[in-house]
This record gives structure tokens, sequence and C-alpha cells, in this order.
């Protein structure tokens, strides 16, 4: 792994996990400040009123989105990462610090294939799936290869380790 690419992986990280602490920390004040927060900007308020101004504008999103799109390809990888945590309502996070320890702990492999990782590459695996009661701590968190978080899916990385040898 070359100099770019791991600034390059630093960078995806960063922006995935500000966003992550961000809605965390939000959720949890309002939670429970529901009463002091009147100048709380209900999220779902403002995606209701992007909503609106979408359907009476719908030629400016598209060409918006379009050209993010075309700009951003690994955000927009991260971000629907982070669509998928929070429809998943997963308990816990993780700092930047500890995936970048967990990187390195990995020596940037994938934690199942042993596959070099770089920042196009990597994803973030839940040894075991939210799906199935895992956390969003970082003890329950691995890279991995894109290949074996599909593969893996919904098994944990137990049961995975053991399809992957026995298929050897
Ligand atoms: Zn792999």
């Amino acid at each position: 792994m070359n100099d770019s690419d791991d600034s390059f992986l630093r960078c995806l990280s960063i922006l995935i996990i500000r966003r992550m602490i961000k809605n965390a920390r939000q959720k949890e004040y309002y939670n429970s400040h529901k009463e002091q927060c009147k100048g709380y900007v209900d999220p779902e308020k403002t995606r209701e009123r992007g909503r609106r101004y979408r359907q009476r504008h719908p030629e400016v999103g598209r060409e918006r989105t379009n050209r993010w799109r075309k700009n951003n390809p690994g955000k927009l990888r991260a971000l629907k990462k982070q669509r998928r945590y929070r429809d998943c309502n997963a308990i816990g996070r993780f700092t930047l610090e500890e995936w970048n320890t967990k990187l390195e702990e990995y020596n940037y492999r994938c934690a199942y294939c042993g596959c070099e990782l770089n920042s196009d590459t990597v994803t973030i695996d839940h040894q075991i799936p939210l799906s199935r009661g895992g956390t969003n701590y970082i003890e329950n968190i691995a890279p991995a290869c894109k290949i074996c978080n599909c593969k893996k899916y919904t098994k944990t990385a137990e049961e995975y380790l053991s399809e992957l040898e026995s298929s050897i």
C-alpha cells in the first residue's frame, strides 16, 4: 500500500466515522433533551422539505445527484453504508483512531481471505452481523474485501471462516 492510498483511506474513514458519530450524538442528545430542544430541527422534517422541493423541481435534483455521484464515488458508498446502519439501529460506535488501528492490526488485508485492501476495496465488516444482534463497536468490526463481505452476508465471522476452510 502506498502513501496516497493510505491517506485516501484515512479520508474516507474520517468521513464515515464523523457522520456516524454526529448522527448518534444528535439522536442521543435530542432523545434526552426533547423539552429543551425547541430550536432543534427534526431531520425528518428537513428530509420532508427536501422531498417537496425535489418534487417541484425534479430536473435540479437529477442533475445535481448525477454530478455528485460522478465526482464522489467513495462518498456515495460510505453514505449508503451509513443509511444501512441507521436502518438497523445499530448499537455502538467506533472512532477513526480505532478503525485505523484495526486496519493496521490486519496489515491492511482482508480479515478473511487475506487479500490486500485499498480505499476502493476496503469495507467495514461486522463480525457478528448487525442483523444477528452484533454491535457497531470496534470489537465487532473487521476490514474485509467486498467479495468476502458480500459472501459472508449474514454469517458470523466464525461461520464464514469455517465455510472458507471447507471449500479449500
Ligand atoms: Zn476477502
